[in-house]
């Protein structure tokens, strides 16, 4: 079955084909706690539409899941 296309508005994308069941990695490191583990999936996902755009959710994830969508203006 396809996945669901990710949004790409969202700040902070997770390729679900990347995460590893039972890593908490990025959900960790988020100091806004924006990140969960949707337990259906068991994969991360953005829960919280809130982001500093500081980037250790990206820099800690050992398979590069995580991409952090920097906005132009923050460039
Ligand atoms: S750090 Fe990477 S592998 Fe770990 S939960 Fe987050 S997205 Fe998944
Ligand atoms: S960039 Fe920072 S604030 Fe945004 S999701 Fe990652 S760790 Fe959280």
């Amino acid at each position: 079955m396809p996945l669901a296309p990710q949004r790409a508005d969202v700040p902070v994308t997770i390729d679900g084909s990347k995460c590893i069941d039972g890593c908490t990695l990025c959900v960790d490191m988020c100091p806004l706690d924006s990140l969960a583990i949707d337990p259906a999936s068991g994969k991360a996902f953005m829960h919280v539409d809130e982001c500093w755009y500081c980037g250790p959710c990206a820099a800690r994830c050992p398979t590069g899941a995580v991409t952090v969508n920097m906005p132009y203006l923050l460039r």
